[in-house]
C-alpha cells in the first residue's frame, strides 16, 4: 500500500559549513566499549523492566509497541520476523520531543527539534525491511534526525554510520543513542556525498528526499547492496537501487512524502 503521510513538515533551504565532524565526547566514548552489545541495548526490555512505580508505565509502553507493530506495521504487509522484533525493541518514545511522548507510538510523523520530522513507525519498519541489513552489514544512513532509524538498523546487528546535516540534530542524536546503548557513529555534514572513507556499504538508507538519486551514494553501494531512498520534488517515490554486478537494478515501491534533502542536492 503507498506511504501516505509519511512526512508532514518541510523545511526551507538550509545554508550549511561543510566541516564535517565525528560527534565523540572523547575517543573513548566514541569508539570505546559501548554500553552494551549493539544487538543488545542498555534500555529495559520485557525480562529486565523494573518493579516499582515505573514498571506500569514500562508496561504500557511496550503494549503500546506491540499494537504499532501489529496493527500499523504487520498489518501493512511488513513481513520480515527480524525487523517486525527490532520494532517491538526500540522504544521509539525516547526519540521523541517530551511534549509527544504520549503520542509516541501514533501513526504518524512526530516534529523534533530544528523544525525536522521523526518518520511515521511504517514507513521506518518499511525501509528497514527493503534494505534487507544482516548482522554485521555495513550501513549508512542519511539524515539522522531523533536517531530512531539508525537505532532500528543498530538493533538489527548493522554497523551504523549517520550523517545529519543539522549540527544540532546531529549532537542530540548521538547523545541520545549512546545513552540509549546504541553504537551508532553520527557524523555532522551533508549526507549527499555518503561516507567515502567507510564505503562500501551494505545498505544505504536515506530519509530526506533529494530530487534525483545522488550518484555518490549509488558508487558507495557494496555488489549486491541495497539503497534505499525517496526522490523527488514535489510527487516523491520510494526507490530501492541494487547494485548488482554489471551495473544498477532500480525499482519504484511506493508514494511517499519526505521533508527535502538540502545542501548539495539543492545545487542546480
Ligand atoms: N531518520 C530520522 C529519524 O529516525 O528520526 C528522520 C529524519 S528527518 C525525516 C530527515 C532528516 O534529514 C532531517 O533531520 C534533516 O535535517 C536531514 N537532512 C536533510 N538534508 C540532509 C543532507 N543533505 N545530509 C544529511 N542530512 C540531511
Amino acid at each position: 500500500m503507498a506511504a501516505r503521510g509519511a512526512q508532514v513538515r518541510s523545511i526551507g533551504r538550509r545554508a550549511l559549513t561543510c566541516a564535517s565532524f565525528l560527534l565523540c565526547a572523547s575517543l573513548a566514548s566514541c569508539e570505546g566499549r559501548p554500553p552494551a552489545s549493539k544487538t543488545q541495548p542498555a534500555h529495559s526490555t520485557p525480562s529486565d523492566a523494573p518493579a516499582g512505580p515505573g514498571a506500569r508505565e514500562d508496561r504500557a509502553l511496550r503494549q503500546a509497541r506491540e499494537r504499532m507493530v501489529r496493527d500499523q506495521i504487520a498489518a501493512r504487509g511488513v513481513s520480515d520476523g527480524r525487523v517486525l522484533a527490532a520494532m517491538r525493541q526500540v522504544p521509539r518514545h525516547e526519540f521523541v520531543l517530551p511534549a509527544y511522548r504520549d503520542r509516541a507510538y501514533d501513526d504518524s510523523p512526530l516534529p523534533i527539534e530544528a523544525e525536522q520530522t521523526i518518520s511515521q513507525p511504517y514507513i521506518v519498519a518499511l525501509m528497514t525491511e527493503l534494505a534487507e541489513v544482516r548482522p554485521g552489514d555495513r550501513v549508512l544512513e542519511v539524515g539522522t534526525g531523533s536517531g530512531y532509524q539508525a537505532a532500528v538498523l543498530a538493533q538489527l546487528g548493522g554497523e551504523v554510520r549517520s550523517i545529519e546535516i543539522i549540527e544540532e540534530l546531529a549532537r542530540t542524536a548521538w547523545q541520545r543513542l549512546s545513552r540509549l546503548g546504541y553504537r551508532v557513529r553520527v557524523r555532522h555534514g551533508d549526507g549527499y556525498a555518503g561516507w567515502p572513507e567507510h564505503a562500501p556499504f551494505d545498505a544505504i538508507i536515506v530519509t530526506a528526499a533529494p530530487p534525483s538519486i545522488p550518484p555518490p551514494l549509488e558508487a558507495q553501494l557494496a555488489v549486491g547492496g541495497k539503497l534505499v531512498v525517496p526522490v523527488g520534488e514535489g510527487y516523491q517515490e520510494l526507490v530501492v537501487v541494487e547494485r548488482t554486478a554489471d551495473g544498477y537494478e532500480r525499482r519504484s515501491v511506493a508514494p511517499v512524502r519526505f521533508v527535502p534533502m538540502t545542501g548539495r542536492a539543492q545545487d542546480r
